[in-house]
């Protein structure tokens, strides 16, 4: 049985010819190269963030260089993206229970959650640019479309809310259809996070083989 290897994501195929399409990443059978199996024991397995750098750049000189090796190195996406995909699902229940509880501190909390996501945002998105790039050869593939497409969503979601907030304090404190329409935007927004988190997962944990 013949390997091939996703040359954008890693993922490995076992059978005669490449899938027309990477399960992972979605790119298409051209990016697959097959894996002969006596050049593996001769090149073993590095870390893909070494492996770019010793071809790419040999030594980081500039700060950018340096700060992004260090981006890779000690994957620092898959750390930051924690803030928005741990805190909004937390920010969006504490919405929820505001009228159901008639507690205005949940919104104020809820607010605050939102607030510190936004400000961190700029370091989750120059990170997951920079991974991409580096890590992923910037390939727009099916995945990565949606993935950017989901963080743009989300980051464009946060700053509305954070906005509408700050211009209209008491939005959540009475029923109202502005009201509604703020959950709903939150809704959407913890929605677009969990796609761009999903994906990222896959990326990382890549799928499980059907056969
Ligand atoms: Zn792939």
């Amino acid at each position: 049985m013949k390997k091939w290897e996703c040359t954008i994501c890693g993922y490995i195929h076992e059978g005669e010819n490449p899938p027309d399409e990477c399960p992972v990443c979605g790119a298409d059978s051209s990016a697959f190269i097959e894996v002969t199996e006596k050049a593996a024991p001769e090149t073993p397995e590095e870390d893909t963030a070494e492996k770019g750098q010793d071809e790419e750049n040999p030594v980081p000189e500039t700060l950018l260089e340096k700060a992004t090796a260090l981006i890779l190195q000690f994957h620092l996406h898959p750390i930051t993206v924690h803030t928005p995909n741990g805190i909004i699902p937390f920010a969006f229940i504490l919405l929820i229970l505001t009228p159901v509880f008639g507690l205005i501190s949940f919104e104020t909390a809820a607010f605050y959650s939102l607030v510190f996501v936004l400000l961190n945002m700029p370091v989750v998105l120059y990170t997951g640019y920079v991974t991409w790039q580096k890590k992923y050869k910037g390939a727009m593939t099916s995945l990565f479309k949606l993935k950017i497409g989901a963080s743009i969503a989300a980051t464009v979601l946060l700053t509305l809310l954070v906005i509408w907030r700050l211009v209209q304090p008491e939005v959540m404190a009475t029923p109202s259809s502005g009201r509604m329409m703020f959950i709903f935007l939150a809704l959407l927004l913890l929605a677009a996070v969990g796609i761009a988190g999903h994906m990222g997962g896959k990326l990382v944990f890549g799928v499980k083989k059907s056969s």
